[in-house]
């Protein structure tokens, strides 16, 4: 299967403006920014989206999500606050089949999400 761009930025063959990586996550600015700060982490593993996650991926999930928390603190939302996105499917929006969460932030952020 060939890789996606979230795949072939992990592996240092697209450029992207990276805010941290390690072992098993990589997190970078998205290209085209829904607020101030818009930042992708996604797993250097290839899974496609939430509803395909395995228990196996659980320690993967939980690390993503202790370092997302560090890149927005990182990004200076720690006191405003901010919003984790995953979009799973084509109701939701899905356009990269990789997972990625979305941290948003640096604006009011509307609810319900449209
Ligand atoms: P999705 O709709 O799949 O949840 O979100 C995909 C996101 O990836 C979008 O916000 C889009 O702007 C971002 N994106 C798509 N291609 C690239 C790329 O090549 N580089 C970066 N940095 N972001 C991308």
């Amino acid at each position: 299967m060939s890789k996606t761009v979230f795949q072939k930025i992990a592996d240092g063959e697209l450029p992207a403006r990276i805010v941290y990586q390690d072992e098993l996550v990589v997190a970078f600015h998205d290209i085209n920014p829904q607020a101030p700060v818009h930042v992708l982490i996604v797993p250097r593993k290839p899974i496609r989206n939430l509803a395909s996650v395995t228990p196996e991926d659980a320690p993967i999930l939980g690390h993503l999500m202790v370092k997302a928390a560090e890149v927005a603190q990182q990004l200076g939302l720690g006191a405003t606050g901010w919003r984790m996105v995953f979009n799973s499917g084509p109701d939701a929006g899905e356009a990269v089949p990789h997972l990625h969460g979305h941290i948003l932030g640096g604006r009011h952020l509307g609810w319900p999400p449209g």
